[in-house]
């Protein structure tokens, strides 16, 4: 594609719209947290932050230059092939700015008809697949591509598997933007969505498992022609960036070991090849809260987009030590001292009476996805204190 229409780095306004960034999304109350060491003591209401979240620097810059792009073509339409991230409130911000989102069909394709030569398509933080770039290359439409760098990272190590003649075994969702953009990079690949998954494919190695078994599982979450047979013969894995990263680590061992198991210790390279592609922000955000749990917390509070795969894996975390933990993507979302609404890792999104204990003093964790702006997390706390009647001073 041509340089002067493929904008990649940065758009040239960036100094432009710093001001008007940082008054949507920065937080005075975060800050001031922050720089007490993480720890706001309000009346009974003790809020722990985790040492890291929000805003990773990979959205940072995405939605930068979403705005960006906005104070460069200002009579030109845009759009953005899908959610720019995962964050409802940021997303309804750009539409506010009159950016418009390409419609996602029944099918799961979408309605690139709309697209007009010379208007301005921005591709989100995690990416778009080889087929729409092309197909937007071919309209002759400015592109400004926010794909962040740690997830180009992983497209390359998938493109390496292919030279090699290796499959990429996909830890991620199927149907997640990144996981499709990802697998449209290799020729042949399969997504695997958990510890599970990866055990029956491993025992399907091991044990001659048989083709029809394997196409009804995973029919949608391979490629065209995928021969199980043939095509787990050589693996490599590679993962969305955003999934848990001892998951992800576990998976890759189970490969290993079956692997080993099949071919033996000595042909273990012919067969076998792995590459942690976790981003480092999604890392530092589930460290943050491995570290936050192992505080007395009465419960915790995970904010963020109900479909960012990073917030749900944050929550995860807090139910595995058995501490009540709710994610919430807004203020909105808690009706009162006796109800919240909140997503559960099942996917569910469900009600919950009572959920605030009735303690005199209470100990709150409090931790949000790479996609969720500090703001949303100061209404969130202004509105437990609030609930609480309790006052914040000097906000
Ligand atoms: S979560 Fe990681 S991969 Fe996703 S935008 Fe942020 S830094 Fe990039």
């Amino acid at each position: 594609m041509k340089k002067e229409n493929y904008f990649r780095g940065g758009i040239g306004y960036k100094e432009e719209i710093l001001e008007e960034f940082q008054s949507y999304y920065e937080s005075k109350l975060v800050k001031k947290i922050k720089q007490n060491g993480g720890t706001h003591k309000v009346g009974n209401t003790i809020i722990h932050l985790a040492k890291e979240f929000g805003f990773c620097w990979g959205v940072d810059k995405a939605v930068s230059m979403a705005f960006e792009a906005r104070k460069r073509w200002k009579k030109e339409t845009i759009w953005i092939t899908n959610e720019i991230i995962h964050n409802p409130f940021v997303n309804q911000n750009l539409r506010e700015k009159g950016i418009k989102f390409i419609e996602t069909l029944p099918d799961g394709s979408k309605n690139f008809s709309v697209v007009q030569k010379g208007d301005v398509v921005i591709l989100p933080a995690f990416g778009a697949s080889k087929s729409e770039i092309s197909l937007l290359e071919n309209k002759g439409c400015p592109i400004v591509d926010t794909t962040c760098p740690w997830v180009s990272a992983v497209w390359n190590r998938v493109k390496f598997y292919e030279k090699s003649d290796f499959t990429a075994l996909i830890h991620g969702k199927f149907k997640h933007e990144e996981s499709i953009a990802t697998s449209s990079r290799a020729k042949k690949y399969l997504i695997l969505l958990n510890i599970e998954e990866a055990k029956w494919v491993c025992d399907f190695i091991l044990n001659d498992g048989k083709t029809e078994d394997f196409k009804q599982k995973f029919a949608k979450a391979s490629s065209e022609n995928f021969a199980p047979e043939t095509d787990l013969v050589k693996v490599g894995i590679a993962n969305q960036t955003t999934m848990l990263s001892s998951e992800s680590l576990e998976i890759a061992k189970m490969f290993e070991r079956a692997m080993m198991k099949k071919y033996g210790a000595e042909n273990l390279n012919e067969h076998f090849l792995s590459f942690d592609t976790i981003c480092n922000a999604t890392q530092e955000r589930q460290d943050a809260v491995t570290k936050l749990v192992k505080e007395k917390l009465d419960l915790i509070i995970v904010i963020g987009g109900f479909n960012s795969s990073n917030t749900s894996h944050l929550l995860e975390i807090g139910e595995l030590k058995n501490i009540k933990s709710f994610h919430i993507d807004s203020k909105e979302r808690i009706f009162g001292l006796e109800q919240i609404e909140h997503k559960t890792l099942d996917g569910k999104i469900v009600q919950t009476k009572n959920w605030l204990p009735e303690k005199e003093i209470l100990n709150i964790g409090i931790t949000s996805g790479a996609s969720t702006p500090d703001i949303l997390v100061e209404e969130v706390i202004k509105k437990i204190v609030t609930l609480r009647n309790e006052k914040i001073a000097g906000v």
